[in-house]
């Protein structure tokens, strides 16, 4: 065994002590936490740090304690450099940082830094409400709601035409593309754009009168108007405003009185060149309304939103993933995006109770988590989803045996060889690898992994397991191979 500067802090006590003193260290820590903290966003802060520990310090080197395995890669692909620079603002002797995995770091108030008490949420953020706005001509409008913009739509092949329509409309309202009408299947972002165009143009024209409603609420008002009999009212209100978006113009099919009073005012606003933004579940001529409305719609500009393609649904997702601060392993977002195919809503809503997930308890989102999420929304297992399903509930925990097979399979060398006395290193580095994976996802003991290994001392366990911790650390290929192997096993991510 070669040994560098690096492995022989690693080879120091801790992860078998747990009453290894920190005093000090943890100080230290802290600081060097309250520097990071301000350029993380929140939420891979905290997860990526709660359970941490500034485990020793020799020379100018410090060892990050890490609670779990899945931690290490993170931090040395996204957040070594940051930590080293904020360790150095602490204390300008640190010049490098290293890591280890130390399981008993989890939930130990003892030894771990308790993040969240230390770092509490400052304000909880709070997704706005649907409420209604009075306009001044006493019109009620829905709120627009804000987070529905033109820059967060995802634009694809699937919707490339209605976006640039939409962004056509925000700049010139009441000009060529009058009415504008959107249609497509529910779940693909229809109302995303008609709200989008209304905040975008009152962006520019605050003073605007956009009114957004639905043909649910118009219906309403109008059925209202004519109990009351106060139709006349009613209609001048609405000819007053000068941007008028009626979402799931669908609904209109039956409503023969509704449609007439539709009808006037889309003329009179026509007329006075305000702009009309409409949609609809399908194109005009298949809506089943009176012909001169259905003719009214066809004068402008009609475009269809259709499914996105996975790199579409996939960007869609990255970006939602994005807004909601939260961050998921890509991996996890390729495996949504490949098995959520039919709307876009059904995508944000996996990830929505991934949130959840993480919010609440506090877990990461993995590839099998979703996939059981997946299987609870999906109400019949033999539909689409059903590989989802069927994965999550026959993949039972490893067990070493699998482990054994799985390194020998990755490696191609026998599991008689693994267990055997060789030392050379196309056998030394597997049975190295098979240790570390056994003592870090399957939580066994040192000595027992030295039974199973033809009764070696628990010591050559450890330095095993510590070698390869070490070595992942400045060694890529040698982290892919573990990784590819955990995957295979299902463990980790
Ligand atoms: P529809 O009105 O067509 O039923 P929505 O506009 O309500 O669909 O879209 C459902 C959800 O999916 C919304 O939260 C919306 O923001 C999101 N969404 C749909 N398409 C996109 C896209 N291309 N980019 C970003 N978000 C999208
Ligand atoms: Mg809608």
């Amino acid at each position: 065994m070669t040994s560098s500067a690096s492995s022989s802090v690693i080879d120091a006590p801790a992860r078998e002590d747990p009453a290894v003193p920190v005093t000090g260290m943890s100080e230290l820590w802290l600081a060097i936490l309250r520097e990071l903290e301000p350029k993380l966003q929140r939420s891979q802060f905290i997860t990526w740090f709660r359970d941490t520990a500034l485990l020793t310090r020799e020379g100018a080197t410090i060892v990050i304690g890490l609670p779990i395995p899945m931690a290490l890669d993170w931090h040395l692909q996204n957040y070594r450099n940051t930590t080293l620079d904020a360790a150095r603002i602490c204390d300008s002797t640190i010049e490098n940082v290293v890591y280890k995995v130390d399981g008993t770091l989890k939930d130990n108030r003892e030894r771990a830094v308790d993040i969240l008490e230390h770092f509490p949420e400052k304000k909880r953020r709070k997704l706005p409400g649907k409420q209604e706005v009075k306009m001044a001509e006493g019109i009620v409008s829905k709120i627009l709601n804000p987070k529905y913009t033109l820059e967060n739509f995802v634009v694809g092949s699937h919707s490339r035409l209605a976006n640039a329509a939409c962004q056509a409309v925000a700049g010139a309202p009441g000009g060529k593309y009058n009415p504008l009408f959107i249609y497509g299947d529910v779940g693909l972002g229809k109302t995303h754009l008609l709200q989008a165009t209304g905040n975008a143009i009152l962006r520019h024209m605050p003073r605007a009168a956009v009114v957004y409603t639905t043909t649910e609420d118009f219906t309403n008002q109008v059925v209202e108007a004519i109990r009351s009999q106060k139709m006349d009212q009613l209609r001048r209100r609405y000819r007053s405003v000068d941007v008028l978006i009626i979402d799931d113009v669908q609904f209109l099919a039956n409503k023969e009185r509704t449609q007439e009073e539709f009808f006037h005012t889309f003329n009179s606003l026509y007329e006075e060149r305000k702009q009309i933004i409409l949609s609809a579940d399908r194109p005009p001529q298949e809506l089943q309304l009176e012909d001169r409305l259905t003719s009214r719609f066809e004068r402008g500009m009609i475009a269809d939103v259709s499914v996105p393609d996975y790199e579409t649904r996939l960007a869609i997702i990255s970006e939602k993933a994005k807004e909601y601060e939260m961050f998921i392993d890509p991996a996890v977002l390729q495996f949504i995006a490949q098995h959520v195919t039919r709307n876009v809503r059904e995508l944000e809503g996996i990830l929505m109770q991934a949130f959840a997930l993480y919010e609440l308890e506090q877990r990461m989102p993995t590839v099998k988590s979703i996939a059981e999420i997946m299987r609870k929304l999906n109400k019949d297992p033999y539909e689409e989803e059903e590989s989802v399903g069927f994965q999550v509930q026959t993949r039972r925990a490893p067990t070493f045996q699998d482990v054994l097979e799985s390194v020998s399979r990755y490696y191609s060398v026998s599991v008689n060889d693994m267990l055997g006395a060789s030392r050379v290193r196309e056998i030394l580095v597997p049975r190295q690898i098979a240790m570390f994976v056994g003592k870090a996802y399957l939580r066994m003991s040192f000595v027992r992994i030295g039974e199973i290994f033809s009764g070696r001392d628990h010591t050559t366990v450890m330095n095993a397991v510590t070698k390869i911790e070490t070595k992942m650390q400045d060694d890529p290929q040698l982290l892919r191979e573990v990784r590819a192997i955990e995957q295979e096993l299902g463990l980790g991510r």
